[in-house]
């Protein structure tokens, strides 16, 4: 840190990503991507677009806003794309909250939250999960300020129905409501529809887990115009191009294989159920995990040690030092190979 950080800066935490390590090659199941390569559309269309680098891209992303639009049965007003989707997270965080206006999240949720509030001045309340790990919505609803819901949430895998949360949204008419969908294609119910009823939801989805774009950066948030506009404010004020022609092209060529993307859901929904079902075996519980990946932990290992050997055998997954979730480890859904390796790799550790 230099002499001349500002002291709002200097006091910030900031996020720590999944282990990205480079000294030898790992099973990589800690960072919640895909394991299958983009669609092949998606990869023929960013490289003719690479072509096209030395112009600026359309800030306004019209076709990909048109057809992601489409694919979510909403008009392109209401639609904004972002630089993947922590972006327009953070968009939100800029627009719906400030010293008057607290944020209000789960304390155990995506680590993210915490550090757009700080990194933007703002308050927050991080509202503790219940025994099971269950949101509390009551406590969430009645707190003031402003809501982030990551549905599935994450780490834990939990899904809250699509009618719980129009719940809160009816009875907070006054407030917004942020429902970050990042892993809603692997088996949970995306709350779009709700967004031409009510004018204070936000859902947000990413192109980075089930299109299997997470190196090009692609997010995008849809609500109901003002909303939007709100949002294209911020954009408008800090990168107008933040969405590049490569990814605009390559999401364009997500969007229009939907075989592909169908596809490729059901297949880390039956590797999923697999890794649940051999390592319920090997005497681990599990969350109902409704992402792409598991949250598991058994009474035969302790879960910093189980991340530590699965690490020495080559497979990386995630573990959180939290006091109340330090016992699980979060593992990647990847493919139905690199699950087999895993459980292999438990079975060994557990009869060493
Ligand atoms: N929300 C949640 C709950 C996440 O886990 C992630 C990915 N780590 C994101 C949002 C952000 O994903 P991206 O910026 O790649 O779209």
């Amino acid at each position: 840190m230099s002499k001349f950080l500002t002291e709002k800066i200097q006091k910030l935490t900031p996020y720590v990503p999944g282990e990205q390590p480079k000294e030898r090659k790992y099973i990589k199941l800690n960072t919640n991507e895909s394991p299958f390569p983009p669609s092949d559309k998606a990869i023929k269309k960013a490289s003719e677009e690479a072509k096209k680098l030395m112009l600026y891209p359309d800030p306004d992303c019209n076709e990909l806003t048109a057809l992601v639009a489409k694919t979510c049965n909403v008009d392109k007003e209401n639609v904004i794309l972002s630089n993947g989707s922590d972006e327009v997270l953070n968009f939100a965080f800029m627009a719906y909250c400030d010293e008057k206006t607290k944020a209000v999240f789960a304390d155990i949720t995506y680590g993210f939250y915490k550090v757009f509030a700080s990194l933007n001045g703002i308050p927050y309340k991080e509202i503790p999960l219940k025994a099971d790990f269950s949101l509390d919505l009551e406590a969430l609803s009645n707190e003031d300020g402003t809501l982030f819901i990551a549905n599935p949430n994450a780490p834990t895998g939990l899904f809250v129905p699509v009618s719980v949360i129009e719940e809160i949204v009816a009875k907070n008419p006054t407030r917004i409501v942020v429902i970050d969908e990042a892993y809603v294609d692997f088996g949970g119910e995306s709350c779009i529809p709700l967004t031409k009823k009510y004018d204070n939801i936000l859902v947000v989805q990413t192109f980075s887990k089930s299109r299997s774009m997470a190196g090009a950066r692609l997010g995008f948030a849809v609500g109901n115009k003002e909303l939007i506009a709100d949002l294209m404010r911020i954009k408008y004020s800090t990168n107008p191009y933040n969405v590049n022609r490569m990814t605009a092209a390559a999401g364009v060529g997500a969007m229009e294989d939907s075989g592909y993307f169908e596809n490729n859901c059901k297949k880390i929904i039956e590797n999923r159920e697999y890794t649940h079902k051999e390592l319920e075996k090997l005497g681990f519980v599990h969350t109902n995990s409704m992402t792409n990946f598991v949250f598991v932990k058994s009474d035969k290992i302790d879960g910093a040690q189980l991340y530590k050997k699965l690490k020495d055998k080559g497979i990386l997954v995630r573990h959180f030092d939290k006091e109340e979730i330090k016992e699980y480890n979060r593992i990647t859904v990847g493919s139905a190979q690199e699950m087999q390796a895993l459980v292999n790799a438990v079975k060994e550790i557990l009869g060493e």
